[in-house]
């Protein structure tokens, strides 16, 4: 578990152990989703009829577990955001990270203000319209 992943809304730790805990939304459908903490890993536990109800190709919008917030990109309303910090350098400032909402689209981007970081077979495709830019604070 080399990251703590955060609620960029309440902060609350979304992986208290080695699975990161979100909410998915699919329609009026809601259920509990437990990703991978391990960047460009993209297995993913959750309720199979949940899963079975999403097409690929189809967005689902995440929530936090803690504040019930949406998790999506206000810049990129195509993924999803969440503050990640190092375990190994926690001095370090947070990093952004996005990934995308859309199911089977395997797309994340890492940034620590300065550099990006991609995961994910999808996330060439998106290079050119993510820049580094967005809000930092938190
Ligand atoms: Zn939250």
């Amino acid at each position: 578990m080399p990251y703590r992943y955060h609620c960029p809304k309440c902060h609350a730790l979304l992986n208290p152990n080695v699975r990161v805990v979100l909410v998915a939304q699919h329609g009026d459908d809601r259920g509990i989703v437990l990703m991978s903490s391990q960047l460009g890993d993209y297995q993913v536990i959750a309720d199979k009829g949940f899963c079975s109800a999403i097409a690929p190709g189809e967005a689902v919008e995440f929530h936090c577990p803690v504040c019930t917030k949406s998790l999506t990109s206000p810049l990129y309303p195509g993924f999803a955001e969440l503050v990640v910090r190092s375990i190994d350098h926690p001095d370090e400032k947070p990093c952004l990270l996005r990934f995308s909402r859309v199911s089977d689209e395997h797309a994340t981007f890492l940034y620590d203000g300065d550099t990006v970081r991609e995961f994910g077979e999808a996330a060439v495709r998106f290079r050119t319209n993510l820049d580094v830019e967005g809000d930092w604070s938190w």
